[in-house]
């Protein structure tokens, strides 16, 4: 877990920071969500309208490139980012609203290690996503 910001993470990278991206990565920095490019559009435009959707498309893929965000994709066509250097976790997707949970479970942790430790592997990442939906409760 680093505290780097994003902007210090691309400058590290030797990325030119214009304003745009500037204004992309702070807003990064700032999401605890899951947005997807048009999200990022409408939060960067209410910041500076002269961002557009390419520049947000062009930007979030240089990020990408260089390993500052993790790009998500839940079943639905659309690519969601998030920073690289949060800490690990899973996602539940909730199948009616497409709302993103975010979990960390330790059983599910060891047992991934487990599992490819008995297969000849030291793990070294994994991806976890699960779809649901909300349990109805009887009165
Ligand atoms: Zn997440």
């Amino acid at each position: 877990m680093t505290t780097d910001t994003i902007i210090s993470r691309c400058e590290a990278h030797g990325l030119r920071m214009t304003g745009p991206r500037r204004t992309i990565a702070r807003i990064l920095q700032e999401s605890d969500d899951h947005p997807d490019v048009e999200e990022l559009h409408a939060r960067a435009n209410a910041l500076d309208s002269r961002i557009s959707l390419a520049t947000v498309y062009r930007t979030v893929k240089l990020f990408e490139e260089s390993g500052i965000l993790d790009r998500l994709e839940f079943g639905d066509g659309r690519a969601r980012y998030e920073d690289a250097d949060r800490e690990h976790h899973d996602h539940l997707i909730d199948l009616n609203t497409g709302e993103v949970i975010e979990f960390c479970d330790p059983e599910i942790e060891a047992l991934q290690e487990k599992i490819a430790q008995k297969l000849g592997y030291r793990l070294k990442g994994h991806k976890l996503e699960l779809y649901g939906v909300p349990i109805k409760r009887e009165r």
